[in-house]
């Protein structure tokens, strides 16, 4: 049975179930998109939904999608709005999705946007999507994103400069060498940021202007961040549902 926002359930225990429906997290490269996800997927119990974790699935399973989206991922420009829209579609099929999930990077252009709407319009039992944008200074993005490793085996986030491994470019919890992404360098990195700016940026205006977006500040510590996201999150759908 669903379970509104902070309502307890059914069954009498004490448990109060959330269910935060669809959460977008907006912001430009680095901001911590990936990071908050993962932390509100483990508080709250939905998938993260990540655009650019799939499409990069594809690259290294070399699928014809991956074949088409690595040139167009390594220059740091969009990979067109079809493709993606349709990886989202399918995804969403997915029955962990029922009672919400966090959409880490969809939807960065207009499009896109305009198509998720209609998307879920036209599904039934779907809330309306809640919209938080992280912001950061674009000094401090530079550093995270130039300083950005992963563990390819564990998947947990490092920086070089901000949150360091104990030993260099060792994964502190499985010991694997780790990982940069081939988008991570300084002049990918500002063309990405000159694509957020023309294309994604109006994304948030689109949400601003439907009373359904908030905005956090992304230079507090990392909790701190994950704290004020989820307090946006049902300040939102406090009023949207
Ligand atoms: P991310 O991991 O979110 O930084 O995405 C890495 C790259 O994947 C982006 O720079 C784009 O090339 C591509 N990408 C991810 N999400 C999208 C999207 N919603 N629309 C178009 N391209 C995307």
């Amino acid at each position: 049975m669903a379970v509104a926002v902070g309502q307890k359930q059914a069954d009498g225990g004490n448990a109060v179930k959330i269910v935060p429906g669809p959460v977008l997290l907006l912001g430009a490269p680095g901001v911590g998109k990936g990071t908050q996800a993962k932390a509100i997927m483990a508080a709250w119990g939905v998938p993260q939904i990540s655009t650019g974790d799939i499409l990069r699935a594809n690259v290294s399973g070399g699928t014809e999608l991956g074949q088409a989206a690595k040139a167009i991922i390594d220059r740091g420009e969009l990979v067109p709005d079809a493709l993606v829209n349709e990886m989202v579609a399918d995804r969403l099929t997915q029955p962990d999705t029922a009672s919400g999930y966090i959409l880490d990077g969809f939807p960065r252009t207009l499009g896109q946007a305009e198509w998720l709407d209609r998307h879920l319009e036209a599904s039934s039992n779907r809330l309306p999507v809640v919209a938080v944008s992280i912001k950061v200074s674009y000094t401090q993005l530079l550093r995270r994103i130039t300083g950005r490793r992963n563990c390819p085996v564990c998947k947990s986030i490092y920086n070089i400069y901000l949150q360091p491994p104990k030993v260099d470019e060792i994964c502190d919890l499985d010991g694997t060498p780790l990982a940069r992404r081939s988008d991570d360098t300084e002049a990918v990195f500002e063309e990405r940021m000159r694509t957020y700016d023309s294309l994604t940026a109006p994304v948030v205006e689109h949400y601003r202007a439907q009373g359904r977006f908030e905005e956090v500040d992304g230079e507090q510590p990392v909790d701190a961040v994950t704290a004020a996201v989820m307090a946006a999150v049902l300040r939102l759908r406090g009023t949207a549902v």
